[in-house]
C-alpha cells in the first residue's frame, strides 16, 4: 500500500476517484489544467502539483481522466507529458473514454518508453466515483493488471479484464451504445406518460419493478420528471463517445441503427446548445419534438 500514485484531470470523475485513493492510503498528486480543482484534492489530503512533470516525477502509476482522445494524446505525448518525465516501469491507467484505435497506438507507445499501459475506462457516473463503485473494464497485459488489484478495488467494485490494449474502450463503447439508447426510451416513455396525464412517480416506480426496469430508469427518470439536468454525465461527452461507437462498429462492419439514430438525436440536442445538460437532457429534445398544438394528424382526439 506504498504507492504513489499521480492522478491527471480532476473533474467530475477524477476528483472523487482521487478522493476515493487518498481514502484508501495511497500517496496521491493531482494535477489538472484549471488549477482551483487540485486544490479541493489537497483539502482532501492529497498533493496539488503544479505541472504534469511534478505530478509524476515519483509516481508508481498514473491514472489520466481526461476528456477525449486529443486530451489524452496531448496529457502523454506532450512536452510537458507523461512520457517525458515518468520513470520506466511506471503503470499508465487510462480511465478516459477515447477510440480504441488511438488507446492502442498510445499503449504501444507507452510501452515503448517503458510504461506498462491499462486502457481503464469506467461506468457508473459521477455517484458511482464518489462511493467507489465504478465498473471498470481493463484492456492490457494481465500481468500489469492483477498488479493494480489494490488500486482498481479503491475506486471501483466491478473490475474485469476484457482483453488486451484497446479491449477496454471497446467495451466502453458498447456500454455508451447501451446507455444513450436506454435514456432516449426512458424519455419517449416519460413524454409519453406525461401526454395522457399519468402519474408519473407512480408509474416510474411500478416500470422499475418490472422488465423495463434498469439503472438508467432509477437514475435518470426522476431528473426528467424534475427537468433538472445537471451533470453527471455531460451530453457533450456522449456525443464524443457516439462518435466513438458509430465509426468503430462502421469499420468494424458492424449495423447499429439504433445506435445511428440515437447519435443524430444527441448531436441535435448538444447543437441546440445543451452540450453542458447531463444526458437525460436527451428528453429536452423528446419534449421539444412533441410540442405544439398537435390537431394535425393526430389520431388520439379525432372520434
Ligand atoms: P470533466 O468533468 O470535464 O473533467 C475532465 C477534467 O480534465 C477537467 O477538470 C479538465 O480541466 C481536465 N483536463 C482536460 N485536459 C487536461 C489536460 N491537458 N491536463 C490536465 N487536465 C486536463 O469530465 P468527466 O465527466 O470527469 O469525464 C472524464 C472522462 O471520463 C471522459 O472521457 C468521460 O467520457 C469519462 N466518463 C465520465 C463519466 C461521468 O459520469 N461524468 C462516467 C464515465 C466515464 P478543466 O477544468 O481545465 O476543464
Amino acid at each position: 500500500m506504498s504507492k504513489n500514485i499521480a492522478v491527471i484531470g480532476l473533474g467530475i470523475m477524477g476528483l472523487p476517484m482521487a478522493k476515493n485513493l487518498v481514502g484508501a492510503g495511497f500517496a496521491v498528486s493531482g494535477y489538472n489544467r484549471s488549477p482551483e480543482k487540485a486544490k479541493a484534492l489537497a483539502a482532501a489530503g492529497g498533493t496539488a502539483a503544479g505541472s504534469i512533470a511534478e505530478a509524476v516525477a515519483e509516481a508508481d502509476v498514473i491514472i489520466t481522466m481526461v476528456p477525449d482522445s486529443p486530451d489524452v494524446e496531448a496529457v502523454l505525448t506532450g512536452d510537458d507529458g507523461i512520457l517525458a518525465n515518468a520513470r520506466a516501469g511506471t503503470t499508465w491507467i487510462d480511465a478516459s473514454t477515447i477510440r480504441p484505435d488511438t488507446a492502442i497506438e498510445l499503449a504501444r507507445q507507452a510501452r515503448e518508453a517503458g510504461l506498462k499501459p491499462l486502457d481503464a475506462p469506467v461506468s457508473g457516473g459521477e455517484q458511482g466515483a464518489i462511493d467507489g463503485v465504478l465498473s471498470i473494464m481493463v484492456g492490457g497485459e494481465q500481468a500489469d493488471f492483477d498488479a493494480m488489484a489494490e488500486v482498481f478495488d479503491a475506486v471501483g467494485k466491478t473490475i474485469v479484464r476484457v482483453g488486451p490494449s484497446g479491449s477496454g474502450q471497446t467495451v466502453k463503447a458498447a456500454n455508451q451504445l447501451i446507455v444513450a439508447v436506454n435514456i432516449q426510451a426512458l424519455a419517449e416513455a416519460v413524454a409519453f406518460l406525461e401526454a395522457y396525464g399519468v402519474d408519473t412517480t407512480a408509474a416510474l416506480q411500478v416500470l422499475g419493478g418490472g422488465l423495463a426496469g434498469s439503472k438508467v430508469l432509477d437514475q435518470k427518470g426522476q431528473k426528467m420528471l424534475d427537468r433538472s439536468f445537471e451533470p453527471g454525465f455531460r451530453l457533450q461527452l456522449h456525443h464524443k463517445d457516439m462518435g466513438i461507437v458509430t465509426s468503430a462498429a462502421r469499420e468494424a462492419g458492424v449495423a447499429t441503427p439504433l445506435a445511428a439514430s440515437v447519435a443524430q438525436l444527441v448531436a441535435a440536442t448538444v447543437q441546440q446548445g445543451n452540450g453542458h445538460l447531463d444526458h437525460s437532457g436527451l428528453f429536452t429534445l423528446v419534449e421539444q419534438l412533441s410540442s405544439g398544438s398537435g390537431d394535425s394528424g393526430s389520431t388520439r382526439n379525432v372520434a
